[in-house]
This record gives structure tokens, C-alpha cells and sequence, in this order.
């Protein structure tokens, strides 16, 4: 199959011109076409793009009572001679793969994954604004919309691609604070996979979080709550004197596109990296003795977060305002290379 296979059913009128691009608020616009492929008993059907709408589905679909439901989440940028471009997609289509395998799902076609994302994008080409922070989001995900409340795979599917424009904004200051209770993810479990039912699972505590004053959790492994694993929905680096740290991916950790691309970035610019699980207690006793420089958030959505400080056991410990952090620059460096403002000589835009 390819591009040519998919039908296509335009919308009759474009809300586009509605649409205020300056001051979007991220995830709550999307463009006038969605693609949906059904999967129904073992055979995929012909993927359609049609006008962005509401869809019916059986009250009884299992992603609602045992939320067999996935999803990817990555950018489109546009460059200064009106071209799309996408970063590394090949690695968020295997990650939805991988994701669906853990959910008893069936695994998506890269035609349909990627023929019909390149295709989507090329009747939604006017939503993607040039100029730096504007992008298109593109969500791609999976239900089970095979019927029957009974605890066991569904036979039905429905893969869809959805897109929402996207600005950079600027998140204010973000404090977090270190999971000493709850877990995001176990070993054995689905934390690896981008599955709906780890994020609802972080809402609770991120909310309670939310409710002491701090943006986000950083959350430690579930056995024992002694080593630093991840954010809500970004990987996490240390930076302790001039070497960056961050915890090798794991069952319980998933498999960041922009953190294995800064990890490479950063080696390619001389920075020592170190792929390893960083303590606590090391992160405490770094933050006391000065050593402890820069801790950032990594994903898609913001690429670098810079992490102003963090609270463990009740005290507050503040990171140092540095002159030219190594968040920024390495940010500056991937952003350059997905606005092809730089040459990409990772190879890694499409
Ligand atoms: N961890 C989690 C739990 C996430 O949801 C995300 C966002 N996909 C990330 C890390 C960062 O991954 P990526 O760089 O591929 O966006």
C-alpha cells in the first residue's frame, strides 16, 4: 500500500482562518482532517482521511472498560522555503508498535502509520506555521473498539491520526518534587509502553503535587524509591559538576526520542555523558555540596524543560541560575536541526 491507497474525502470549508495561531493553548485546536484505519478481525482495512468529526462507538468498547488504548506523540516544523519536515518518525512508529504488543493490540503497517501521517500532512500543510516554537503536533493513537465487557483482547481497532498546532510557550518556572510514595510504572508492568493508563495513573499524585506547588513529579523506582527515573512525560538529566547523567531506559521507562537524540547530540559536542541510574542520595548530597549544575526535562512538547529545583523529604533545594546552561544550548542545537536551520548530519529529518 501506499499514499495513493487511502481515500480521501476533503472538507468541504477549512477553519483555519477562525483559528487564532499567536495564542494557541497546546492540545486544544485540531486541523480539519483526521485519518482513521479500522482493524477489524485480523485484517487492517483501507485507511480513510476525513473531515475532523465525532465518531460512534459501542458503549461496551473495551479501551473504555479495560483501556486497551495507546498513543505516540511527535512534531511536524516547517522551514523558511514552505517544507515539512518531520524528526526521526521511524522511531515513534516502532515505539507504537512496541507499545501495542505489550497492550495485546494488533501492530500498525508503516504504510498506514507513515503513507498516511505523509499524507495527512500534505492536505494539512497550511496549519504548520514557519518560524521557530511554531509546530503541528501529531497524535497518533489506538483503541479497542471491539464490544463486550469481558476482561480479554478485543478482535476490533481503530487506529487514528489526529494534529494540533502548537507554540512554544513558556511554561513558567519548574519546581518538581521526588516521588517517595507512588510509582509511575513496576517492573513486569507497562511502563515502557505509551500507554493511556500510565498517564491517568500520574494524575492523582501529580495533582496533589500541583496542590504543594510544584509542576511535576520526578518519579524513583517502585521497589525502593532510591533511584530517579523519569518526569510525567519527559526523560530527566542531571548535570553534576560537567557530566550529564540519565538513567538508562528500562521496563519502567520509556524510550524518549529526544532524550537518545541530546544523549547523542552531546557526545557529538564533547560532553561527557553517562547513561546510568543517578541515587537520591547522590542527587542530595550534589545539590549540598554545589556540584549538582542543571536538571532538565527531555520529550517532544518542550524538547529541553529547565528544572529550577526540587523538594525531597519536605526540604527545597534550589539549583543554581547559570550564565549559558547546558539545557539551552543542547535545546538550541536540536531545535536548529528540526527547523533545518542547521545541517542535520544525524540524518535524523524527514
Ligand atoms: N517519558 C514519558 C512518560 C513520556 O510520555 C514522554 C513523551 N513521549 C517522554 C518520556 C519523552 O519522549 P519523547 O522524547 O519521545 O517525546
Amino acid at each position: 500500500m501506499n499514499e495513493n491507497d487511502i481515500t480521501v474525502n476533503l472538507a468541504s470549508t477549512s477553519k483555519i482562518d477562525s483559528v487564532d495561531f499567536e495564542n494557541l493553548i497546546f492540545g486544544t485546536v485540531f486541523t480539519d482532517h483526521m485519518l482513521i484505519c479500522d482493524y477489524k478481525q485480523g485484517v487492517w482495512e483501507k485507511p480513510v482521511i476525513k473531515p475532523y468529526e465525532p465518531f460512534l462507538i459501542d458503549p461496551s468498547a473495551k479501551v473504555f472498560h479495560y483501556g486497551q488504548a495507546i498513543f505516540e506523540g511527535m512534531k511536524a516544523y516547517k522551514d523558511e522555503h514552505d517544507d515539512v519536515w518531520l524528526f526521526r518518525p521511524d522511531q515513534n512508529f516502532e515505539r507504537f508498535n512496541k507499545s501495542a504488543v505489550r497492550l495485546a493490540m494488533p501492530e500498525v503497517p508503516e504504510s498506514v502509520f507513515m503513507d498516511g501521517l505523509k499524507k495527512l500532512l500534505q492536505i494539512e500543510k497550511a496549519w504548520v506555521k514557519t518560524g521557530k516554537g511554531n509546530s503541528l503536533y501529531i497524535r497518533p493513537f489506538m483503541i479497542a473498539t471491539g464490544p463486550g465487557v469481558v476482561a480479554a483482547p478485543a478482535n476490533f481497532y481503530r487506529f487514528m491520526i489526529i494534529l494540533s498546532p502548537a507554540k512554544s510557550y513558556y511554561s513558567g518556572e519548574v519546581k518538581v518534587i521526588i516521588a517517595e510514595h507512588y510509582s509511575r510504572a513496576a517492573n513486569g508492568g507497562i511502563g515502557a509502553a505509551k500507554a493511556a493508563g500510565n498517564y491517568s495513573a500520574q494524575f492523582y499524585p501529580t495533582k496533589l503535587a500541583n496542590e504543594m506547588g510544584y509542576q511535576q513529579i520526578i518519579w524513583t523506582d517502585d521497589a525502593t524509591h532510591t533511584k530517579l527515573e523519569e518526569a510525567g512525560t519527559m526523560n530527566v538529566f542531571f548535570r553534576i559538576n560537567d557530566t550529564l547523567y540519565t538513567a538508562p531506559t528500562s521496563e519502567r521507562i520509556l524510550d524518549g526520542v529526544t532524550r537518545k537524540s541530546l544523549i547523542d547530540m552531546a557526545k557529538r559536542e564533547g560532553i561527557n555523558v553517562e547513561v546510568r541510574s543517578v541515587l537520591v542520595d547522590e542527587l542530595i548530597q550534589a545539590a549540598e555540596d554545589g556540584s549538582l549544575k542543571e536538571i532538565f526535562g527531555a520529550g517532544t512538547a518542550a524538547v529541553v524543560n529547565p528544572i529550577v529545583g526540587f523538594s525531597y523529604k519536605e526540604k527545597y533545594y534550589e539549583l543554581p541560575k547559570l550564565e549559558n546552561p547546558i539545557a539551552l544550548q543542547l535545546k538550541e542545537k536540536l531545535n536548529n536541526i528540526q527547523y533545518k536551520l542547521a545541517e542535520d548530519t544525524f540524518g535524523w529529518t524527514v
